[in-house]
């Protein structure tokens, strides 16, 4: 589903990435980890035609996006594949949560009333915040927020998620329920999700393939295996292991996301 071969990612004169390769198939779930400032930003960003590739052999997307070639006339098609989210909340704040969510449908060439009520029922669902329809972004928590967040990410179905840091804000209790709910998503909707994250603890419920971004360079560290069973790992009862890590900093293995309130319920 990606394919980047020979990549080299760059902001002006400051090149982050030289040379990468990148082959990430359907269903994956990815950690990208790395220091502040190394690039996991701008490597994400890359992938939705953000920000322009600076050199690469191949940069495909779907089989079928060629990022070094692609019409800015194809970018809107491209996005509408791509879920996005980042670590700072960004709903409209002048607006309720259906109005943030249907602003995005009709945005994206949802005409008729009902189909969008409809798939935004839908999405809430997915993301347990069905009832909430007509609250005001900043009279929910920030855990709420970024369930939001996530839903409107999930309203044209897209076979890849792209979260930077999406726990970032908020306290590690309800970091892990987010990190949980993109796993549940990966697993029963078959997305590929990629989460730059500085908390690789989360490795211990939600195995995953962890990258690397350190020294200009993408480098594969390994991962844990699947779990039995995803009720098993969203209930926290199957911890994986970081032992296949070794020469990974311990601040990244252990961190903490920063914090917030932690209610989880509209
Ligand atoms: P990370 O996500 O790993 O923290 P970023 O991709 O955000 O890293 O940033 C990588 C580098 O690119 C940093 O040195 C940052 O200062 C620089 N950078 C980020 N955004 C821009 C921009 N819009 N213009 C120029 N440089 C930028």
């Amino acid at each position: 589903m990606i394919s980047y071969k020979n990549v080299t990612i760059a902001r002006g004169d400051n090149v982050l990435v030289k040379n990468m390769d990148l082959a990430v198939g359907e269903g994956e779930f990815v950690y990208l980890i790395g220091k502040v400032g190394a690039g996991k930003s701008s490597l994400l960003r890359t992938m939705y035609k953000d920000l322009d590739i600076r050199e690469g052999t191949e940069a495909i997307i779907f089989d079928e996006y060629d990022l070094l070639s692609l019409k800015s006339s194809q970018i809107p098609y491209l996005r509408r594949k791509v879920g996005i989210i980042f670590q700072d909340f960004q709903l409209l704040t002048d607006r309720d949560v259906e109005a943030n969510l249907d602003f995005v449908l009709r945005a994206t060439g949802w005409k008729n009333v009902v189909d969008r009520r409809q798939r935004i029922t839908e999405v809430l669902d997915l993301v347990d915040m069905v009832g909430c329809e007509k609250r005001m972004p900043n009279t929910l928590s920030g855990g709420e927020q970024q369930r939001i967040v996530i839903a409107r990410a999930l309203l044209n179905s897209p076979r890849l998620i792209l979260a930077d840091e999406p726990t970032g804000n908020l306290d590690p209790e309800t970091g892990q329920k987010i990190v949980s709910l993109l796993y549940k998503i990966c697993k029963e909707q078959h997305a590929t999700v990629i989460m730059s994250t500085h908390n690789l603890a989360f490795l211990n419920y939600f195995p995953g393939r962890v990258i690397h971004l350190t020294d200009n360079q993408l480098v594969e560290v390994g991962g844990t295996d699947e779990p039995d069973t995803i009720e098993d790992v969203v209930a926290g009862s199957t911890p994986g292991s970081l032992e296949s890590l070794e020469g990974i900093p311990s601040d990244l293995l252990h961190g903490s996301d920063g914090s917030n309130n932690a209610a989880d319920h509209c």
